[in-house]
């Protein structure tokens, strides 16, 4: 039992509360008081919050870092770089460059990752001796940086609508979507770690096909995400080719419901909007890597003013900052509509802790008993933040805090920050050398 003292802590809603005594036992937070002396306990100074959940990565594109910024392009364009990318993994590799880029999220506050996950063969389409090497390096890399994992295995079989897998994409393809259910039933779970399901996008899936990953997932009560609309081409082809949007083709195909996430959301229309609020769907932006790929800007507000919950990812790491995705949907927001505050800040942290834990299948993201004692603390004596009172804070870690500010991060009752550094790896230089 660890007994632990926050000199504030936020709670939900637009204020902090100051005084928060937190009991934590077995990897659960059994009790949570406020208004308490400090006693005997740890304490922890500055703001502590629910550990931050990151439910959209792909671990790999870190190594693009800085590559992809220069000579003009689009998404399209970027996918090629990204591609290459990912034909020179190997299994070693991989282990040390997740590990790495774990090791970045946990500084970032980040405690919960949702890997999604489609390196999963070798390069030429061959399975591994064991066909989820791939998807065990994931889950020792998440292990070896101490973050909670929901590996989100990816089902991936086309190389657009009506084409074949070729050159980079075989090594993301099993030989059909049961074969990928079989394989996908080989992997397993444990106290941090969950397995989910992901349909990688109308373009790499059939219906026919979405329907038995949904199926796959409704049987376990798994978490299903999937790509939709990123980008207006998809949605193109998608109505071209089946009168349907990307969103009613996954709602036919019995994939929306409460487990399932549409990361991006991008260019939806009123009626997908409405089928993904009507489902208690979750949806997932990714506000960094839409900007950085040209994607265009979501309408968050709209989302959830329909029923849909709202979770954040960073998605290609082309930086790893939960601060930056939180205030990047209310910011990008502004821009697109001319209005201030589409989201109010509680909100926004709402949806980089509870709703992403939701989206990713687990009771956590808040200080509550019950929850995962997942946890991160924020300095307040940063030039960042040094001038904000107690009042205002919420907002300000909103709006003005960076993973620098980040103190220490707990995972299910242990630490795995402490004072700004990785406990077991020294991460830069981890990052260095795996990315070379
Ligand atoms: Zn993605």
């Amino acid at each position: 039992v660890t007994v632990v003292w926050c000199e504030y802590a936020w709670l939900g809603g637009e204020s902090l509360a100051g005084g928060v005594t937190m009991t934590i036992d077995g990897g659960t937070i059994a009790r949570v008081e406020t208004g308490t002396p400090r006693g005997n306990a740890e304490p922890l100074p500055g703001v502590t919050l629910p550990g931050f959940a990151n439910a959209h990565s792909h671990a790999f594109q870190r190594g693009l870092r800085g590559r992809t910024q220069r000579r003009r392009g689009s998404f399209w364009t970027w996918r090629e770089a990204m591609y290459e990318a990912a034909a020179q993994l190997t299994p070693d590799d991989y282990l040390r460059l997740a590990t790495a880029t774990f090791g970045e999220m946990a500084l970032a506050g980040v405690t919960v990752v949702g890997e999604f996950h489609y390196v999963h063969h070798a390069p030429d389409g061959t399975p591994y001796a064991d066909p989820n090497e791939m998807g065990n390096v994931i889950a020792q890399a998440a292990a070896n940086a101490g973050l909670r994992l929901t590996l989100l295995d990816t089902c991936y079989l086309h190389g657009g609508i009506g084409a074949e897998v070729e050159g980079p994409q075989r090594r993301f393809a099993d030989a059909n979507a049961d074969a990928w259910a079989e394989r996908v039933d080989g992997l397993r779970g444990g106290p941090t770690r969950r397995v989910g399901a992901a349909a990688h996008s109308v373009r790499a899936l059939r219906p026919d096909e979405m329907s038995v990953v949904a199926a796959w997932a409704r049987e376990r009560s798994a978490p299903l995400h999937a790509h939709v609309s990123e980008q207006r081409r998809e949605n193109e082809e998608c109505v071209a080719a089946y009168g349907r949007t990307p969103v009613e083709l996954l709602a036919d195909s019995g994939c929306l419901d409460e487990r399932f996430t549409a990361v991006h959301a991008t260019h939806i229309t009123d009626e997908d909007r409405a089928l993904l609020g009507a489902a208690r769907s979750t949806c997932c932006f990714c506000p960094t890597t839409e900007r950085d790929l040209a994607d265009g800007i979501g309408s968050a507000s709209a989302l959830t003013a329909a029923g849909a919950s709202l979770s954040l990812g960073s998605d290609s790491n082309a930086v790893i900052d939960m601060f930056e995705e939180a205030r990047a949907v209310e910011l990008d927001e502004r821009l697109a509509s001319e209005e201030r505050v589409n989201h109010e800040p509680a909100g926004l942290l709402a949806a980089a802790t509870a709703g992403g834990y939701r989206a990713l299948g687990w009771d956590g993201g808040a200080l509550r008993a019950g929850a995962c004692a997942d946890l991160v603390t924020v300095a307040f004596d940063s030039v960042r933040l040094a001038n904000v009172g107690a009042d205002d804070l919420v907002p300000a870690l909103v709006f003005a805090a960076h993973p620098a500010d980040v103190r220490n991060v707990m995972v299910a009752g242990e630490w795995i920050v402490r004072d700004g550094a990785h406990l077991t790896i020294d991460v830069p230089r981890e990052l260095a050398e795996a990315v070379r």
